[in-house]
């Protein structure tokens, strides 16, 4: 006879929400253990009770057959005495003091589930909240831990007894799915007219729908995380119309494609970009577009944002039409997306013919994810549904809690404690005063939902940021300001579990310096602490300032103004020709006296320069459209570069631009200028001679500049480490801030 021992389990990470305690049970009862699974706030409490083998045989189970979707932090083990359990349960949860489970994100239909939905003898047939323990909702609809029915948006659903019988069976694919639905007992769609009039429900409602896109109408439909605004995408007159009224005159928008097949018929995928659009977060994915395809959707660039049905509901609509559709978020210009009925009602209404609403609540916000494949690898754009809460495990455990405010565009924030930092979704630009609303609504959210008081509150240097302001105006906590690129460095070493000393190129847009001026082009000796500035861009005047950042001509006129004075304004340019008649000579007065012009060693302001000067776009609609179309007209073909030199850790780029003004073709000037870019990073790299390099900023998310500095500084003997699961851009700083407020006393 064998001694029987008690293993007590407790298990921390992805384990609540993935079929964790369905595969616990299963694993027990096969292994003839007794004792019992429970999911806590901290996790999952298991016992088993048994033979030695038999336990050592579930944790070999434990290791090796886990649910697909789970993913274990930390595990800790202890042994009892035995107590005689005389069967194996799923215990109902209890709540315990501390909230450290990792809240799980949303995740698209699983194929299982999109089958049924697909097949007319299922009872689930196009019903649009299919889900089952490895699909559905969950950041989305939870709204306290531990993860259960009642404590989602799902708790006025009552489960009809066909439900119920699944939700029991521990043979059944939906056993203790939470969110767990069919069209008898849960919820349900319909359909309103623009004076909220209800025309159709159930699926007749679909069909509405379909057939309403169909004939170039514009529909806002409520998802997962909120509200899209779905047309024709194939429509011209559809997609101009929906511009007008969301007031997005030229930034692309988002295409859902109803399949893989269907989305190559308008763009190219790779391998690593056909998986990641496959993948359980299903993010929108920038891919190549098919030229004289989707012209009004992208506007003159050449990619396109697409991605696949991620949830049943879009499965069934898309599956009605044979085009695909713009999936915008549904707001106006940069505002929050609207996630509520009511909401939409009053915000949306104006912008659609029709609504279709459900009504199963959401109870967080959240945006589509954007990623982009870089050399290869997949790099986060913005990091939302399907990616968050997922916590970011750190190299080291952070002294102090931390809530970290991020920056003032594509804002996230973070909370960050013992080893890890929690990302929110994607906030948005902090201009609108609604993102300040959300804003603080998500970080009231995040920390009731993980019981989360900072020690610190660690935000940027710039004064005038109103993350800045907010931060400054909370009572209780000490307050770190994190100069932008060194956040943004820390934030690529964090990613990368580096803690000693690397040269960090950080180039971005702007940000605010230590010395008061706009930085942006900067090479920073960093290690956890503390960063030195040892090379930067030479700066420039941004004449108007703010403006200046709206309208590449005039970061064009500073740098004529520094090449020819005041002979710059008798220059017969393009860069030239859009400005009023005595407006110059204000702008010149403005340039030489530094009235309103303050300087900025920008690298995203030579893009802007450099687009004015090749005409390519004078005056943006939307941020970074200059880099994104100078990005655009890189030819790898084209293999030299300008004049550029480097003294006393000024890197000058005049010459590049004197050379410029006599280049005739774009494609030509762009990629030269993308070539000396690279060259001055592995340049000045090799005069640091720093062996680890980080690459982080805004300007990182240009594929061929970052191949190009990838593969050269390689060349050199660099080890490079860039951005993989946060953002380059502002949406990845707070990562940085977290990691410096942290560690920092
Ligand atoms: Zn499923
Ligand atoms: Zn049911
Ligand atoms: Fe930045």
């Amino acid at each position: 006879m064998s001694v029987i021992l008690r293993a007590r389990i407790h298990l921390n990470g992805l384990v609540q929400g993935v079929g964790f305690r369905p595969f616990v049970y299963r694993t027990a009862r096969r292994l003839g253990l007794k004792g019992f699974v429970v999911n806590d706030t901290t996790g999952v409490v298991i016992e088993v009770e048994g033979s030695g083998d038999d336990i050592e045989g579930f944790f070999h189970a434990l290791r090796n057959d886990k649910p697909p979707l789970a993913e274990i932090f930390s595990e800790e083990v202890t042994y009892e005495a035995p107590c005689g359990y005389d069967e194996f349960q799923i215990r109902t949860s209890h709540t315990s003091g501390r909230n450290d489970v990792a809240l799980l994100p949303d995740i698209a239909t699983c194929r299982e589930c999109t089958a049924e939905l697909n097949s007319p003898s299922d009872r689930r047939y196009r019903y649009p909240f299919i889900n089952c323990t490895n699909c559905g909702p969950r950041f989305t609809i939870i709204e306290r831990l531990p993860y259960d029915r009642p404590n989602t948006t799902m708790k006025d659903f009552r489960m009809c007894p066909d439900c119920e019988a699944e939700y029991h069976d521990p043979a059944d694919r939906r056993f203790h799915a939470q969110p767990n639905a069919c069209p008898v007992c849960g919820p349900k769609v319909w359909l309103l007219k623009g004076d909220s009039t209800t025309v159709a429900e159930g699926d007749e409602a679909l069909a509405g729908v379909v057939s309403l896109i169909g004939s170039g109408g514009i529909v806002a439909v409520k998802g997962i995380g909120g509200f899209h605004l779905l047309c024709d995408a194939t429509n011209d007159e559809a997609v101009e119309t929906l511009r007008r009224r969301k007031r997005r005159s030229e930034k692309p928008f988002a295409v859902m494609f109803k399949d893989l097949r269907q989305l190559l018929r308008y763009a190219e995928a790779s391998g690593a970009e056909r998986a990641l659009l496959l993948s359980p977060s299903r993010p929108v994915v920038l891919l190549k577009r098919r030229p004289g395809l989707l012209e009004a959707v992208s506007q003159g660039l050449k990619s396109v944002g697409a991605f696949l049905p991620y949830s049943p509901l879009h499965t069934v609509i898309l599956e009605g039409l044979d085009v695909p559709v713009v999936a915008t978020s549904g707001n106006l210009s940069e505002e929050p997306i609207v996630k509520d009925n009511d909401e939409a009602l009053e915000r949306l209404a104006p912008l659609v013919d029709h609504i279709l609403l459900h009504d199963r609540p959401i109870h967080r916000r959240c945006d589509d994810p954007v990623v982009k494949v870089v050399g290869g690898k997949a790099q986060m754009i913005r990091r939302s549904r399907g990616y968050v809460p997922v916590p970011l495990l750190l190299p080291f455990r952070l002294e102090r809690r931390v809530l970290a405010v991020g920056g003032h565009l594509k804002n996230t924030f973070a909370i960050g404690f013992e080893d890890r930092v929690i990302l929110s979704q994607h906030i948005g630009d902090m201009d609108a005063p609604e993102s300040m609303d959300f804003f603080e609504e998500a970080i009231e959210d995040l920390s009731s939902i993980y019981r989360f008081t900072p020690d610190v509150i660690a935000h940027d240097l710039h004064p005038g940021y109103s993350t800045t302001r907010w931060a400054l105006g909370r009572e209780g906590a000490e307050k770190v300001a994190v100069q932008h690129h060194h956040a943004h460095i820390l934030s690529c070493m964090a990613e990368n579990g580096l803690t000693d000393r690397v040269l960090g190129v950080s180039w971005d847009g702007t940000g605010y310096g230590e010395d008061g001026t706009l930085w942006g082009g900067e090479f920073l000796l960093c290690d956890g602490r503390g960063y030195r500035r040892l090379f930067h861009l030479r700066p420039l005047r941004l004449i108007g300032g703010e403006k200046a950042v709206r309208e590449p001509r005039r970061t064009a006129l500073s740098i004529l103004f520094e090449l020819f004075g005041r002979e710059a304004l008798e220059m017969d340019l393009s860069a030239l020709r859009g400005f009023k008649e005595g407006e110059l000579v204000l702008l010149w007065n403005a340039w030489q006296k530094g009235i309103n012009s303050p300087l900025s060693s920008s690298a995203g302001r030579l893009f802007d320069a450099l687009a004015s000067l090749m005409d390519v776009v004078q005056v943006c609609t939307y941020e970074a459209q200059a880099a994104m179309m100078v990005e655009d007209l890189f030819d790898p073909a084209v293999k030299d570069r300008y004049t550029y030199s480097i003294r006393d850790g000024v890197i000058d780029l005049l010459p590049a631009f004197h050379e410029v003004l006599r280049e005739r073709e774009r494609t030509r000037a762009a990629t030269r200028f993308m070539n000396t870019l690279a060259r001055i990073i592995i340049e000045v790299a090799g005069l640091v001679g720093e062996e680890r390099v980080c690459l982080s900023g805004g300007v990182f998310q240009n594929s061929p500049l970052s191949s190009l500095v990838i593969e050269g500084l390689r060349k050199e003997g660099f080890e490079v480490f860039t951005h993989r699961v946060v953002p380059a851009n502002d949406g990845g700083i707070s990562l940085g801030q977290a990691v410096f407020g942290g560690m920092s006393s």
